[in-house]
């Protein structure tokens, strides 16, 4: 049989199955300018979540990673994320809850991009026993790093890292280009060094608080001013219901619930949950919604949400 013949049945069939491109069902209405999806939103403990990571689509494409915990690299394969495709790394901080999956995502988009893929990497600043990001990727992809093959082991990884050191008093813009504005606040973890992110794209705006402690709420409540949406890591009960040393580290409910009423938050997302929370959600909802008056929910890994839309 001639080869023509056995193409046409095959390229009928591709049609019908939507296989080729352009037969994709299309819709009118054009991409959020700014959209969130979360690939982990459980923290530490391996109970059925992945670990913090966000994806963030500007105009439909995902640009933005927020966080690379454990268990991003198989939720970002779940959601299709075309991974050389992203050109911003936000890391709040360099536990391994936050940033494990970071060599699997970058051996990902290498093997999966053509050209160059540039990345651009923010994150704190160091402080023994913590190496700052730009130390902390050396050790990773410098050329004495564990992973030193990867960046010309496909497409040639750029990586270009920035520390942030953020003061108490004010944010600070680390990047404004096309439309695209990110502010960083200092964070409060503890003794880790930590920074919040707020990404402003297309008239819309999402904080991220990372893993935060009461005394980060002050910066953060400027940071977040009349956001859309903010993102908070939901890990304490309400006092004294968890491990006091747990308190150093994190937020509880009514914390959280005052800043976001402070600082006229559209809409919050608890992140980061962890069993604890996940058991006495309701408590925890109803100890929030007593400050803030807004919708208030607990992410789930995949789950997409647009801010500022009704
Ligand atoms: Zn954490």
């Amino acid at each position: 049989m001639p080869l023509r013949s056995l193409f046409r049945p095959f390229l009928l069939l591709a049609v019908l199955a939507g296989l080729t491109t352009g037969a994709h069902a299309q819709s009118d209405a054009p991409p959020p300018p700014l959209e969130l999806q979360i690939l982990g939103s459980g923290g530490p403990g391996a109970v059925g979540r992945a670990a913090s990571s966000h994806v963030l689509r500007l105009d439909g494409v995902p640009r933005i990673l927020v966080d690379a915990g454990p268990g991003a690299f198989a939720r970002a394969g779940e959601a299709r994320i075309p991974l050389a495709r992203i050109r911003t790394l936000l890391l709040t901080h360099l536990h391994a809850d936050h940033a494990g999956d970071l060599p699997g995502l970058l051996k990902a988009a290498a093997v999966s991009g053509r050209g160059p893929i540039p990345l651009r990497i923010f994150g704190p600043g160091g402080r023994d026993p913590y190496p700052a990001t730009g130390r902390f990727v050396e050790l990773l992809f410098g050329e004495r790093g564990a992973f030193a093959y990867l960046p010309d082991f496909s497409a040639p990884l750029k990586l270009t890292v920035s520390e942030l050191s953020p003061s108490e008093s004010a944010p600070i813009t680390v990047l404004d280009e096309d439309g695209l504005r990110i502010t960083a606040a200092r964070g409060h973890h503890g003794e880790a060094p930590a920074v919040a992110y707020r990404i402003d794209y297309g008239g819309r705006s999402i904080v991220f608080s990372g893993d935060m402690d009461e005394a980060g709420l002050p910066a953060l409540i400027a940071l977040a001013q009349d956001a859309d949406l903010l993102v908070f890591n939901s890990v304490v009960l309400d006092p004294p219901d968890s491990p006091a040393v747990l308190y150093t580290l994190h937020s509880p409910p009514a914390a959280i619930g005052r800043a976001a009423a402070e600082a006229c938050v559209g809409r919050v997302l608890l992140a980061h949950i962890v069993p604890a929370v996940e058991t006495h959600s309701e408590a925890v909802l109803d100890s929030i919604r007593q400050h803030f008056k807004g919708p208030v929910e607990l992410a789930h890994d995949l789950q997409r949400l647009t801010p500022g839309a009704p």
